[in-house]
């Protein structure tokens, strides 16, 4: 039996391949640390799991979800996006949708709107997702690269205009995974005008907005004025409140953008659980202290990684956001190199920077998802196995 053709395209889903590793290893009875896939170890807080058994309870939730979400939970998310960012105006019936999680919203997104010859703009490195969707939807990916010395931000000057003309899509993912980078307002701006001059959609993946430290606050793409005429942006529950499991999110912005990601979505899915939703409305209810009090957690687990590296040589600043500790590889080793070396001499699996494209390579990547005691163990099976950047 034969697979379709665009599957031969796309490369096995990076943390799929990682996985089978970690499984080859723990079945030699190697105690594995696993600071791979960025999923919260912790569990998801109380007030949104007690919203959850409520709504289990209450037959009402019981059947087929509206396709675009309930109407309670588009007005928790305008609500919330006019609280937390100050976006006024949403309106809840057209610029306004639940997904099933990000990824599932960031794919159908291509599908509806990449015709095979479009080109998309992608983060390189970046959320895996991107390319391969490009590719499902028949479209072309076009990298534009994160380098240190921009600050992990793209240089719209360098893409050629050809492709910009015909490109579709452009994606950003700020605060961003991997690198840890940071966008400004002003930055988000030249981003709207440089999409309206191309008539791009310009599709900002918020997976991040709530986890940051230090009291950084992550901004919205939709802050920009004139932004709605261009762009839509994804947020999830997943990271922010430790809900990978529990598969919600949303999308908002520019009412075409939200209008052609419906009409796939309503014939390829029907929508989230009403139980969920409801424990998604308790999320966007969490309080600044409870939030904080989640984040304290992954910001105290940030700081052990970071001056375990430093004390092995690394140059490394702390990360203001995101899951993630974003960290070159010593001097002689390719990513691939250094990640296997990592897992063959200390038990450690990391993903290798170039699992997130191209321009990844020279870095690897820390998930903050073990306990402290773990993380300490990880910096001191480095340093007896003496490993050092050099
Ligand atoms: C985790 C992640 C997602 C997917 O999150 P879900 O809502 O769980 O599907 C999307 N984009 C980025 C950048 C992520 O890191």
């Amino acid at each position: 039996m034969q697979f379709a053709k665009r599957l031969e395209q796309i490369p096995p889903y990076l943390f799929a391949e990682i996985d089978r590793k970690r499984d080859e290893m723990v079945a030699k009875g190697v105690d594995i640390i696993n600071m791979g896939v960025g999923d919260p170890d912790r569990p998801t807080p109380d007030h949104i799991v007690k919203a959850m058994h409520e709504g289990i309870d209450d037959p009402s939730t019981h059947n087929y979800p509206p396709y675009q979400g309930t109407q309670d939970y588009r007005e928790a998310v305008a609500a919330w996006m006019e609280r937390r960012f100050g976006v006024t105006g949403l309106n809840p019936a057209t610029e306004v949708v639940s997904s099933i999680g990000s990824k599932e919203a960031i794919h159908n997104t291509f599908l509806a709107f990449v015709d095979p010859g479009d080109y998309t703009l992608i983060s390189d490195p970046g959320y895996p997702v991107y390319r391969t969707s490009t590719i499902f939807a028949g479209g072309t990916p076009h990298s534009i690269p994160l380098l240190p010395e921009r600050g992990f931000l793209p240089d719209l000057a360098a893409i050629p205009e050809e492709i910009a003309r015909k490109a579709k899509l452009l994606w950003i993912n700020y605060p961003n995974n991997p690198t840890g980078g940071l966008a400004t307002l002003e930055f988000f701006a030249e981003l709207v005008d440089y999409c309206k001059r191309f008539d791009i959609l310009l599709c900002h993946d918020h997976a991040y907005s709530e986890m940051a430290y230090d009291g950084y606050k992550p901004p919205s793409v939709l802050q920009v004025p004139g932004a709605k005429d261009i762009a839509i942006e994804f947020h999830s529950l997943s990271k922010s409140y430790n809900m990978t499991g529990w598969r919600v999110g949303f999308v908002v912005g520019n009412a075409q953008g939200i209008k052609g990601l419906g009409q796939v979505k309503t014939n390829v899915d029907s929508g989230v659980f009403k139980a969920i939703q409801r424990a998604a409305i308790a999320g966007l209810s969490t309080t600044e202290s409870e939030l904080q009090a989640v984040m304290s957690v992954y910001q105290k687990r940030r700081d052990i990684i970071v001056k375990g590296l430093q004390s092995l040589g690394w140059q490394i600043q702390a990360p203001k956001a995101t899951l993630y500790v974003w960290a070159p590889v010593p001097k002689g080793f390719t990513s691939a190199e250094f990640v296997t070396l990592l897992l063959e001499k200390c038990g450690i699996i990391v993903p290798p920077g170039n699992g997130y494209g191209a321009a990844g390579e020279g870095f690897f990547r820390i998930a903050l998802t073990v306990p402290d005691d773990r993380m300490h163990e990880a910096i001191q099976r480095m340093t007896d196995a003496g490993i050092r950047y050099a």
